[in-house]
C-alpha cells in the first residue's frame, strides 16, 4: 500500500476509533494459530457496531479491501501478508446473554462474534443448558465458528443455531434466520456473501450440569490424545471426504511425517499439517498440493482444503 494512502487511512481511522486499536504493518503470524503470515497494511481491533460500520465505509471510500479475522485458527495467511485492513471484533462483540423460557425449560443464548467457542460452551454449562459441549476445545471464535459451521463429535453449530446478526457491506444490520444463514458441512452463506457476522443466537435445552461437564471433559481428553496440540496448526487441513476420513487417506498414502520446508504432516494425526520448523505459507501451500496429489494417486479421492486462505 502506498505511503500516502497509509497516512490517509491512519488519519481517517483516528477519527472513528482509539488509535491504540490500530496496528500498521502488523505481522499476521502473531494472530494465526499456524504462527504464519506476513504483515497486514493495517490490523484494527473494532469494539462496537458504530466503529465497524465507519471502518467499512472508510475502506469503501478509500478503495481499500478488508477482511475479518476471528481467532485465526482456521486460516493460512500468505507470506506477503495482506494489502488491506484486517478487522478483528472485540469489546461489545465479546458479550454473552441469555433469555430463558420458563415454560419449556429451554434458553436462547446470544453470543457476540468475538466470544471464544470454549467460553460459549462454558457459559452454557454454567447456566445448565446442553447442546454446545462439542464446541469446548475448538479454539475459534463465534464469528469464525458460524462462518465455518464449526463442529466435532457428530455435532455442529447449526444444530442449535436460531439466527445470525450480520452487517452488510453497506453497513446495514440484519438478522438472518438459521435457514437464510445456510450452514452446511464447514460452509455457510458467509463464504460467499461477504457479510460480517456480529453475533449468533443458539437455542439450548435445560440439562443437569454434571453430565454436561463429563461430556466436555471427555471431548477434551480425546483432543489431547489424538491431536498435535503442542505444534502450531490450523486444525484439520482438509474437509472430510464423503464416506471417508482425510487423515486415514493421508496415512494410507504413507504421508505421516512427510515434509516440505518447515511444514509437515503431523505424526500424531495425519489430518493436521503442522508448522514444525518455522514454516512459511509457501511451504504449507506446497505441502497441501503434494498431499492432494499423492492421496489422489493412491485412492482416487481429491481432498478439498478446509482452511481458508488470506492473501
Ligand atoms: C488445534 C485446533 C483444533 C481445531 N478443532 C476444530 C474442530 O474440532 N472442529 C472445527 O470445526 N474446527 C476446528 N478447528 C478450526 C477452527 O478452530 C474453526 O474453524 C473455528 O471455527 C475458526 O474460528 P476463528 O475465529 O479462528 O476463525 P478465523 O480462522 O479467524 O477465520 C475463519 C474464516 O472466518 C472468517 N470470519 C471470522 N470471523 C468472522 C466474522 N465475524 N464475520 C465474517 N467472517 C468471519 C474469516 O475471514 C475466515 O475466512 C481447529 C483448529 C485448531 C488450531
Amino acid at each position: 500500500m502506498l505511503l500516502n494512502k497509509k497516512s490517509v487511512l491512519t488519519d481517517r481511522f483516528s477519527e472513528i476509533m482509539d488509535l491504540k486499536n490500530l496496528f500498521p504493518d502488523e505481522a499476521l503470524s502473531r494472530h494465526t494459530s499456524f504462527r504464519i503470515g506476513g504483515p497486514a497494511a493495517f490490523y484494527a481491533v473494532v469494539e462496537n457496531e458504530t466503529e465497524l460500520s465507519d471502518a467499512v465505509r472508510i475502506c469503501k471510500e478509500e478503495d481499500v479491501r478488508f477482511c475479518l479475522l476471528g481467532n485465526g485458527t482456521n486460516v493460512l495467511a500468505s507470506d506477503e501478508g495482506y494489502d488491506g485492513v484486517i478487522l478483528h471484533l472485540s469489546g461489545d462483540f465479546d458479550r454473552l446473554s441469555i433469555r430463558e423460557d420458563i415454560n419449556d425449560g429451554s434458553a436462547f443464548i446470544t453470543a457476540g462474534a468475538g466470544v471464544a467457542l470454549t467460553q460459549l460452551s462454558m457459559y452454557a454449562l454454567k447456566k445448565g443448558f446442553t447442546g454446545l459441549e462439542f464446541a469446548h476445545g475448538i479454539p475459534g471464535s463465534v464469528g469464525g465458528g458460524i462462518f465455518m459451521n464449526a463442529g466435532a463429535y457428530e455435532r455442529d453449530l447449526n444444530d442449535t443455531l436460531v439466527s445470525v446478526k450480520v452487517m452488510t457491506g453497506d453497513g446495514e444490520i440484519k438478522e438472518l434466520t438459521k435457514d437464510e444463514a445456510k450452514l452446511g458441512y464447514r460452509t455457510s452463506r458467509f463464504t460467499e456473501s461477504g457479510e460480517i457476522i456480529l453475533s449468533g443466537t443458539f437455542h439450548l435445552k435445560v440439562y443437569p450440569r454434571i453430565p454436561i461437564r463429563t461430556m466436555m471433559e471427555e471431548y477434551k481428553r480425546r483432543r489431547i490424545e489424538k491431536q498435535p496440540l503442542d505444534q502450531p496448526s490450523a486444525g484439520s487441513t482438509f474437509k472430510r471426504p464423503e464416506g471417508n476420513f482425510a487423515g486415514k487417506l493421508i496415512e494410507d498414502a504413507g504421508l505421516k511425517g512427510f515434509k516440505v520446508g518447515g511444514a509437515s504432516v503431523s505424526e500424531k494425526h495425519a489430518g493436521f499439517i503442522v508448522n514444525s520448523d518455522n514454516a512459511t505459507a509457501a511451504d504449507v501451500q506446497a505441502l497441501i498440493e503434494a498431499v492432494r496429489d499423492k492421496v489422489f494417486k493412491n485412492s482416487g479421492v481429491m481432498l478439498e482444503p478446509e482452511i481458508r486462505f488470506i492473501k
